[in-house]
C-alpha cells in the first residue's frame, strides 16, 4: 500500500508523549507512513497567539488522516483551544461521526460503541448575551440540530450495527427536549426501517448513566447528541478501565476531508514531562486511525496487542517498547 500521508500534531503537555510511542507501534507494525508535525495547542498559543490558521486547515485537506495527542495547557482562557482548534476542526472539515469504542474488563471482554453526533447541538455555537455584566444579564445557548445531521450519525451508527451484533440503542432525552428529541426519534425510527435485521432500543440519557454503570452488556451500537455524547463517552471511559486506555474517532466517513484520530483524556499538565502517561488510548486510537486507512490487518493486530495488555504497568516509553515488540512485523 502507498504510504500514508498523516498530519501529527502532538499539542501539549502529555500529548507528544503519547503520540511518539502511537507512532513508533505503527512503524513497528509495518505500515508506512510520511508524516508532517505541526506545532499547535496552548503552548503555541501561548507563545504567538497562534491557534489553527486556515492555510494549516487547507494543508490538512492533503493529508489522508490528522493524529492528535492532546491540547490545552494551564494560563489558556477556557474556550480558545477547544472552540479555536478542535471545533473548528470538526466543523471546518465536517468531521460528524464521533466513534468511541469501550472495551469492559471482565465481562467476556464485552464491547461497545458510541456513535456522537459531532457537528451540531449545544456546541454548535448559538446564542449570546444580552444586558453582560449587569444584574440583569440574559445568556442563551440553543441546540441547532439539523434533519441531515441527525439522520447522517443514525444512519452510520445501524451500518456499524450491520458488522457488529446488530443492535442500536438512541440515547436523548425525549420527555423534556420534545423539539430536538422529537427530530431525533422521528428520524431514528425512519432510518431504522430501512435496516429491518437491526434491533432497537431508546433510553433516556440519564437513565443510560445508570445502564453504564450497572448493565453495559446491554449495549452494542449507541447514536446519540453532541453533548449527551461528551458525557456518556466519559462515563463509558471510566466504565471501562479509564481514561488511560479510550480512543476516538472524528470521522467524515465521505472521506471528503481527512479524518481525526486522538485520545480521549487531556493534557494532563499533572503528570507532563515524567514519561508516566499510559499511551494505550493514544496507540488504540492510532489503530482507528490505520483501520480506516485500509490498513486492516495492522489495526487489528494493534488493536489485539493493546486489548491484551490494558493492565500493562511501566513508564510511556516502557509500555510503548512492550507493545511494539508485540506488532513488530
Ligand atoms: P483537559 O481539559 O485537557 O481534558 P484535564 O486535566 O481536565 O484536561 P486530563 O488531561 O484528561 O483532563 O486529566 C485528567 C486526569 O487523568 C489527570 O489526573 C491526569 O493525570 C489523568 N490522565 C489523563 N490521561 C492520562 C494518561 N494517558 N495516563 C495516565 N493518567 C492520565
Amino acid at each position: 500500500m502507498a504510504k500514508h500521508k498523516i498530519a501529527v500534531v502532538g499539542g501539549d503537555g502529555i500529548g507528544p508523549e503519547v503520540i511518539a510511542e502511537g507512532l513508533k507501534v505503527i512503524a513497528a507494525a509495518g505500515v508506512e507512513t510520511e508524516l508532517t508535525h505541526y506545532d499547535l495547542g496552548g503552548a503555541r498559543y501561548l507563545n504567538d497567539g497562534t491557534v489553527l490558521p486556515d492555510e494549516v486547515l487547507a494543508e490538512w485537506r492533503d493529508h489522508d488522516a490528522i493524529y492528535l495527542g492532546a491540547v490545552g495547557a494551564p494560563g489558556v482562557p477556557p474556550g480558545v483551544i477547544e472552540r479555536g482548534l478542535l471545533l473548528k476542526m470538526r466543523f471546518e472539515l465536517d468531521l460528524y461521526i464521533n466513534r468511541r469504542p469501550f472495551l469492559l474488563k471482565g465481562d467476556n471482554g464485552h464491547d461497545f460503541v458510541v456513535i456522537r453526533e459531532n457537528t451540531e447541538g449545544t456546541y454548535a455555537g448559538e446564542g449570546g448575551f444580552l444586558r453582560k455584566n449587569t444584574p440583569f444579564e440574559i445568556a442563551t445557548q440553543g441546540s441547532v440540530n439539523t434533519r441531515m445531521g441527525a439522520e447522517r450519525a443514525i444512519r452510520y451508527a445501524f451500518e456499524l450495527a450491520q458488522t457488529r451484533n446488530n443492535h442500536v440503542t438512541l440515547c436523548h432525552k425525549t420527555n423534556v427536549l420534545t423539539f430536538s428529541g422529537d427530530l431525533w426519534e422521528r428520524t431514528f425510527n425512519d432510518v431504522a426501517k430501512e435496516f429491518p435485521t437491526v434491533e432497537t432500543a431508546y433510553n433516556h440519557v440519564d437513565a443510560a448513566c445508570i445502564y453504564f454503570v450497572q448493565d453495559p452488556q446491554r449495549y452494542d451500537v449507541i447514536v446519540t447528541d453532541n453533548l449527551f455524547g461528551d458525557i456518556l463517552t466519559d462515563l463509558g471511559g471510566a466504565v471501562s478501565g479509564g481514561i488511560g486506555l479510550a480512543s476516538s474517532a472524528n470521522m467524515d466517513p465521505t472521506r471528503n476531508a481527512p479524518s481525526m484520530f486522538e485520545p480521549v483524556h487531556g493534557s494532563a499538565p499533572d503528570i507532563a514531562g515524567q514519561n508516566k502517561a499510559n499511551p494505550i488510548a493514544a496507540i488504540l486510537s492510532g489503530a482507528m486511525m490505520l483501520e480506516f486507512l485500509g490498513e486492516t490487518d495492522a489495526a487489528a493486530t494493534i488493536t489485539a496487542a493493546c486489548n491484551a495488555n490494558l493492565d500493562a504497568t511501566g513508564s510511556t516509553t516502557d509500555i510503548g517498547d512492550m507493545l511494539a515488540e508485540a506488532v513488530r512485523q
